[in-house]
């Protein structure tokens, strides 16, 4: 007999759902559920769960069991109440005394106290803000409760412990028995709103119904060879371990296998475009020499190289799968420029995409300024010179909401019209380019800024003639440790661009601490007072909990991006009001209008706004050369490499740069991370320190490129990383098609509409 004891937490409860045990078993033991049932349809997951859980990806029965626990709690020790010592965990089955509670004025917050008791002795049990346990537990109700022992005084109380009904005293601790308590107890990566302890309530049940029904698609051989447990023992014991050896063996196997998928689809992917078609663009040495010297800089060597190889690439007659790697500020843009130049004059289409509708329309910027530079009238350039290009190249814009061509506003109706009659050279544009109804009529090149992947079948999508499939080349400022890029990247041909432009000044980077912030405005005051401009980035918001357990102490995300706005409001305050009543200060933030928010940005870079308070929007990509301080309040909650990428929003000319990175949370592991900004200023370094310090759980990316969790944490281990990858060829070698693993297949074909943009 199964049982099913988990107490529903309140907003379950408030849809006066019964909770007992039979009631629950029942339902979800009906029906006829399967690994492909929509988490839609499995009982108990309301709109807003379903909401939650398709933000991290799972949409079905089968991708819950595939969303793991990144660690457990050991709540598996069960002793009397008489043995209860300050520290713990510990774990204790008693009956319910009494249960009160208790509203303090002073704080503003509920204690729901409550005795419990076994043979040996009572114990007190305090929980914190979740006064709806009154109705969950009443006096005489068998429970196993596990947690910490405090001490006030010389008072012991278990501190608002996890907690679960029993239906009897002496309750056998079967290993699916129990589900928060007396056992190893899985914790999930935190994600706001999803609780573990929601989780395991609604996983556990169906893992044990359905656990069966999941098809192993590791070849047995390879499984076998190397004593990977079976799938099924594997996903149970993964969520709900007997032991921390079998978890440790679980996860190994799942590390295992999601980097040899990762291998498998990198691989084939490359062997897949190698048999593609794309269109030839001779290289114009002429055309791209005359470029270059219409340019107002000198280019880098390592532009040179990257934009050689990526010129020579696009001579060939199969598609090119170009990632060009730089970090901020490195010039990636010309090089594209250079590229999209060379594709337009042979009379080919450009689609050239960027993440957000800011710097879309600054590539539009950009990119009129570097290849028609007449109307932007730039001092070096006559219209001789502009000419010399071959009378310049028309460029057109689409976002969600506006499409422009030739610097005028259009309707998108027009510009799709002009795009496939093959009038607009390049279309730049947000992930407007790749909706319903764009074709292009003769597409060559796919350019992408700061997305990675673009799958052979979503670029034929984009072109008329789906003979051929156009180029590609993504550019990214997100480092990547070069020891994984051949796994996560294997894919792509690399450039790279390690030099930054000549004249740049190192920046100077400080911690400084709300002590010390009057010296820093001191400095501001200076700077501006120098004609120079300053960013100041408002800490992240993240989700503030009153109890690990407590789901209504979480926010939304809605809630969440308000607060950040406040965040920015209230700095902007501070900054006008008091401490720089005299400077023109402006915000940008989320929630504005994007008309708002560009309004803003030309104002920044038209020098009528001195101090720019904002969100982590300006982020990637913003280029104000003139720029020269970087203040970051609460830093410390922010990743590496993304501190890196603010930072790089300053020293984009021959000033001296400065970035303050304000923290008051100078602990250890927080200080090793913000001081190895101080030292470094490489964004592959860094992104290794990162990696180092906090494990790539934070790496910054990851999530962007759709690798699965473990896959990243075993990118950790290089050694595996090859093995891996020598196993995955092996295995190709003898199957190319995979045709003795259609379970693989299939398998693969998942990842890598996963792993591709949509
Ligand atoms: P990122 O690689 O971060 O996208 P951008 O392409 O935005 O960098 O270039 C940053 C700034 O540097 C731009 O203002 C650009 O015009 C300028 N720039 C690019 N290459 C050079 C160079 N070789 N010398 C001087 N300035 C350059
Ligand atoms: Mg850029």
């Amino acid at each position: 007999m199964i049982y099913f004891i988990s107490i529903c937490p309140r907003s379950l409860m408030d849809k006066t759902v019964a909770c007992g045990a039979s009631n629950r078993s029942s339902i979800l033991l009906e029906g006829t559920m399967n690994l492909s049932t929509p988490i839609e349809e499995i009982p108990r997951v309301g709109l807003q769960y379903q909401r939650r859980l398709k933000k991290l990806g799972i949409k079905t029965v089968q991708d819950l069991f595939f969303h793991f626990p990144h660690r457990y709690e050991d709540f598996s020790k069960i002793i009397p109440i008489s043995k209860a010592e300050p520290g713990g965990p510990f774990c204790f089955q008693g009956e319910i005394l009494d249960i009160k509670n208790i509203y303090t004025s002073r704080k503003r917050m509920v204690l729901t106290q409550a005795t419990i008791g076994d043979k040996t002795g009572k114990l007190k049990v305090i929980w914190f803000n979740q006064p709806y346990l009154i109705n969950t537990f009443k006096k005489g109700d068998y429970v196993c409760l596990a947690g910490k022992i405090a001490k006030k005084g010389s008072a012991k109380y278990l501190s608002s412990p996890a907690y679960e009904k029993l239906p009897t005293i002496n309750y056998k601790l079967k290993t699916e028995g129990l589900t928060h308590t007396g056992r190893l107890i899985p914790v999930y990566p935190e994600t706001e709103g999803l609780s573990s302890r929601w989780l395991r309530f609604i996983v556990k049940p169906l893992l044990i119904k359905l656990k069966n029904q999941i098809s192993d698609s590791l070849p047995e051989k390879i499984r076998k060879k190397y004593e990977f447990l079976p799938l099924q023992k594997a996903i149970w014991q993964i969520h709900f371990p007997d032991s921390l050896k079998l978890a440790q063996e679980a996860k190994k196997r799942f590390a295992f296998e999601e980097l040899f998928n990762l291998s498998l689809f990198v691989l084939r992917e490359r062997v897949k475009l190698a048999r593609e078609k794309a269109i030839p663009i001779p290289l114009n040495l002429a055309l791209i020499k005359e470029f270059t010297k219409s340019l107002p800089f000198k280019l880098t060597d390592a532009q040179k190289k990257s934009a050689w190889q990526i010129l020579k690439d696009l001579e060939k007659p199969r598609p090119m799968n170009r990632l060009l790697e730089g970090d901020v500020g490195s010039g990636k843009t010309v090089v594209a420029a250079m590229a999209a130049l060379n594709v337009a004059k042979a009379g080919f289409q450009i689609a050239f995409m960027a993440p957000t509708e800011i710097l879309a329309k600054q590539h539009y910027k950009t990119l009129n300024g570097f290849l028609n530079p007449v109307p932007y009238a730039r001092r070096d350039l006559t219209k001789q010179n502009a000419k010399g290009l071959g009378g310049g190249v028309n460029i057109g814009l689409i976002t969600g909401k506006e499409s422009y061509y030739d610097n005028k506003k259009i309707t998108r109706k027009e510009l799709l019209r002009k795009l496939e009659e093959g009038k607009i050279d390049i279309l730049i544009g947000t992930h407007a380019l790749v909706q319903e109804g764009v074709k292009f009529g003769k597409l060559a090149l796919v350019i992408l800024d700061e997305q990675h992947r673009f799958g052979v079948e979503q670029r034929a999508r984009l072109c008329q003639q789906p003979k051929f499939i156009p180029h590609l080349l993504s550019m990214t400022a997100t480092p990547i440790p070069r020891t994984l890029s051949l796994t996560v990247f294997g894919d792509l041909d690399l450039s790279i661009i390690d030099e930054l432009p000549k004249g740049r000044k190192k920046i100077i980077t400080k911690i400084v601490q709300s002590k010390d912030k009057k010296e820093t405005y001191n400095f501001i005051r200076a700077e501006v007072k120098e004609n120079r401009q300053v960013f100041v980035i408002c800490p992240r918001i993240e989700p503030v909990k009153t109890s690990p357990e407590n789901l209504d102490g979480e926010l939304s995300q809605q809630v969440l991006s308000w607060m950040e706005v406040k965040a920015v409001k209230d700095e902007y305050q501070k900054l006008s009001k008091e401490i720089f009543p005299d400077l023109k200060i402006g915000m940008l933030h989320g929630k504005m209008k994007t008309q708002e928010k560009e309004k803003v940005m030309k104002d920044f870079k038209d020098k009528k706004i001195d101090i720019l308070v904002s969100t982590s929007v300006v982020e990637v990509g913003v280029d104000i050369p003139n720029a020269t301080v970087m203040m970051i309040e609460g830093s410390e909650k922010f990743g590496l490499a993304q501190l890196h990428q603010f930072r790089g929003r300053i020293g984009r000319s021959d000033f001296q740069s400065h970035c303050f990175l304000f923290t008051d949370a100078l602990g250890v592991v927080t200080n090793r991370r913000l001081r190895a900004l101080l030292s470094c200023e490489n964004g592959f370094e860094l992104a290794e320190k990162d990696l180092a310090i906090r494990g790539p759980g934070d790496f910054s990316g990851s999530r962007q490129w759709g690798i699965p969790d473990l896959a990243m944490t075993s990118l950790k281990d290089i050694f595996l990383v090859e093995k891996v990858r020598q196993i995955a060829k092996k295995l190709l070698e003898e199957d190319p098609e995979l045709k003795k693993y259609p379970l693989l297949r299939k398998r693969l074909k998942n990842f890598g509409e996963k792993i591709h943009l949509e």
